[in-house]
């Protein structure tokens, strides 16, 4: 979780890592668990949620589908989002299939509030609770006017996004213990080498 907005750490959720492309939410179990230090799931929903599939799985399934078709959609719009640099934050976002997503996910207002809703709708229609969310999430990064600045990890093939929120310096990396330290130590290398075919000349 090192994006600073849960929505652009759910775009992040496909990510890649020593090479291979990793998908960190290959399941519904994997969906909610992520949710939970995401910040979009208390541990005592997650709970409910694990007991709630294992009641409906077919349900549990297409939810985890769901959540993945907004994933596609919204990394698209990021793609977009971050290559074109100029987008504004507030267009488009209810056009598209992205739109249409965020609609049906938001529809279900009561799955949105804390509390008695896990308890009193049926098990099937709770388990897309951690898409509500997620869809909330997106929604108030893209509706909610704000000084927020988009950007993108530089490391290759990284891409990771994240907001920017240094002023004085832009943020260039994911996270600096991974992409951030690689490319020192290339650019230390880069150097070093340099250095050391200029010696023999000097
Ligand atoms: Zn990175």
């Amino acid at each position: 979780m090192l994006a600073g907005d849960p929505a652009l750490d759910f775009a992040n959720t496909l990510h890649w890592r020593g090479g291979n492309e990793v998908d960190f939410l290959p399941d519904y179990q994997s969906l909610i668990d992520w949710a939970v230090p995401a910040g979009l799931l208390s541990d005592g929903e997650r709970k409910a949620l694990v007991a709630h599939a294992r009641i409906c799985r077919d349900a549990a399934t297409e939810t985890h589908s769901a959540a993945i078709a907004l994933r596609t959609a919204w990394r698209e719009r990021l793609d977009r989002r971050t290559s074109a640099r100029k987008a504004p934050l507030q267009q488009g976002v209810s056009e598209g299939p992205l739109g249409q997503m965020l609609a049906a996910a938001l529809a279900e207002p009561r799955l949105l509030l804390p509390g008695d809703a896990l308890a009193m709708e049926p098990a099937s229609r709770v388990l897309a609770l951690p898409v509500a969310r997620i869809a909330l999430a997106i929604a108030g990064l893209e509706l909610i006017p704000g000084e927020r600045k988009l950007g993108r990890c530089e490391g290759d093939p990284c891409g990771g996004f994240f907001l920017n929120t240094s002023r004085s310096k832009p943020r260039r990396w994911c996270s600096m213990d991974s992409c951030g330290n690689r490319a020192k130590v290339r650019g230390f290398r880069g150097r070093f080498i340099a250095e050391e075919v200029k010696e023999p000349n000097a």
